[in-house]
């Protein structure tokens, strides 16, 4: 109950929900008081969450943000969700985010932009929470639920959790299964925790993870007791410093909190070590034609005619061109624009199957690193939370927030961000640790020795 009125208390200044489900939240608490009283329930038994608007909940509207889903009820439940609904959760509704989860700072949702609970010191300005879990960091961080599920194709758990001082996991590729997830990349899709710190984030993550038959890329391997990894320290831990990250234009303060995540590890006893990604520099434009083209591809299904949005028009082809112009946001144009051009015969050699090898040089440089250190430290943006009105009119410069988190998910392997400290104008910065292919507890114990 306590949620339940801060939501309706401070939910219509932030904007973090789209779909509110309280009666459900309070009938699933009912349910979970019965539980606890018979001794039983699960390992979350009552513990309110909230839910990325991209994850299909039964009965629960689903919108991805988008128009062009409209009031679509899904008749099936994402796996990720139906694990945390097993383990007792209790779901308060689903979460803002960008468009079909394409964006930066939660400015391109249908539902109106999301705005996040911290300001300057100096200054009213209305500040992005980052993207594209913006609802989900935003909601976390003003105490509106406890935790919340992100997803993170580039960096939209990591990010967000950056700009609102919360904790994020991106889990490895496959850790978690995407069934039931509203697909943008489905190579470069993954489903994680966003908490208040990596305990919260850690319970959220066991639960969630699993092998399910139902995605093909989930991987069959045992989910560990990540809670445990926080008790592991961090001696004798060789933790790389990507010498490629130290990119131009790079402000001073985000320097100088890199520095000091190198000193607090290094005082905890691990060892700091440089090493070399050579091929940084082609994450971003790899992943902006990688992620485009797979997009062009997942959102060709919204066409008017099976569910959503639905322009009539005389023909067929019309009804497709008018339900599409109505449906999806200009954001989400632009990228089924450039998507289906480097998709396009004359073009795909160039782009799309050049930057398909460029991502696998990527991976190269992550595994031929992991040979001599166990663990990478990085920002995870290169500036704070910027404000609602400062946001850059060249969607480029917007894509430029991505640098740092874009290769590990270029990569595959895992990636978290934790709250490090503020800036100067009293603004929350985050670390982010990347770690070997399916080796989440190590990024675990080394960020529990930084947040
Ligand atoms: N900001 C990146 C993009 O716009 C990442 C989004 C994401 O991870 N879903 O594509």
């Amino acid at each position: 109950n306590a949620h339940i009125d801060a939501i309706e208390r401070l939910d219509g200044q932030l904007n973090s929900f789209i779909t509110r489900t309280p009666d459900r939240a309070r009938e699933g608490a009912k349910a979970a008081d019965a539980a606890l009283a018979k001794g039983e329930g699960g390992n979350l038994c009552g513990i309110p969450l909230g839910i990325k608007d991209l994850f299909c909940t039964n009965g629960v509207r689903t919108t991805a943000a988008s128009k062009i889903l409209g009031n679509f009820v899904p008749p099936y439940e994402s796996t990720v969700t139906a694990n945390l609904l097993k383990d007792g959760a209790v779901f308060l509704g689903k979460l803002n985010l960008d468009e079909f989860a394409m964006g930066s700072a939660n400015l391109t949702s249908a539902f109106g932009p999301v705005e996040n609970p911290w300001k300057r010191k100096d200054s009213d300005a209305k500040l992005v929470p980052g993207g594209s879990s913006g609802g989900s960091a935003a909601a976390v961080a003003a105490g509106l639920v406890l935790g919340a599920t992100g997803t993170d194709t580039g960096g939209s758990i990591r990010q967000p959790a950056a700009f609102t001082g919360i904790a994020g996991i991106k889990p490895t590729y496959g850790r978690c299964s995407r069934f039931g997830t509203i697909a943008f990349a489905s190579s470069l899709d993954q489903a994680g925790p966003m908490a208040r710190n990596l305990q919260d984030c850690a319970i959220l993550l066991e639960s969630m993870a699993g092998f399910d038959p139902r995605d093909s890329t989930s991987v069959d391997t045992p989910v560990p007791n990540y809670e445990a990894a926080l008790k592991r320290g961090v001696k004798g831990l060789r933790v790389g410093i990507p010498k490629e990250y130290h990119v131009d234009g790079m402000p001073a303060e985000i320097e100088a909190l890199w520095q000091q995540g190198m000193t607090w590890l290094r005082d905890a006893g691990a060892e700091i070590v440089e090493v070399s990604l050579p091929h940084t520099k082609y994450g971003l434009p790899t992943y902006y034609i990688a992620a485009l083209a797979e997009a062009s591809s997942n959102l060709a299904r919204y066409d008017g005619v099976r569910f959503g949005e639905r322009v009539s028009a005389p023909s067929l082809d019309g009804l497709y061109e008018a339900s599409r112009a109505a449906g999806f946001g200009e954001e989400v144009k632009r990228r089924i624009l450039i998507g289906t051009h480097v998709l396009s015969s004359g073009y795909y050699d160039a782009y799309y199957l050049r930057a398909q090898k460029v991502r696998t040089l990527i991976q190269q440089d992550f595994l031929k690193a992991f040979e001599n250190v166990d663990v990478l430290l990085t920002p995870t943006a290169p500036s704070g939370a910027f404000a609602r009105d400062e946001k850059p009119t060249d969607p480029v410069q917007m894509y430029l927030n991505d640098v740092f988190t874009v290769p590990a998910s270029m990569a595959g392997v895992p990636a978290l961000s934790v709250p490090a400290g503020l800036d100067a104008r009293g603004v929350p910065l985050g670390l982010q640790l990347i770690g070997k292919f399916f080796d989440e507890e190590t990024l675990i114990a080394a960020g529990h020795a930084i947040e």
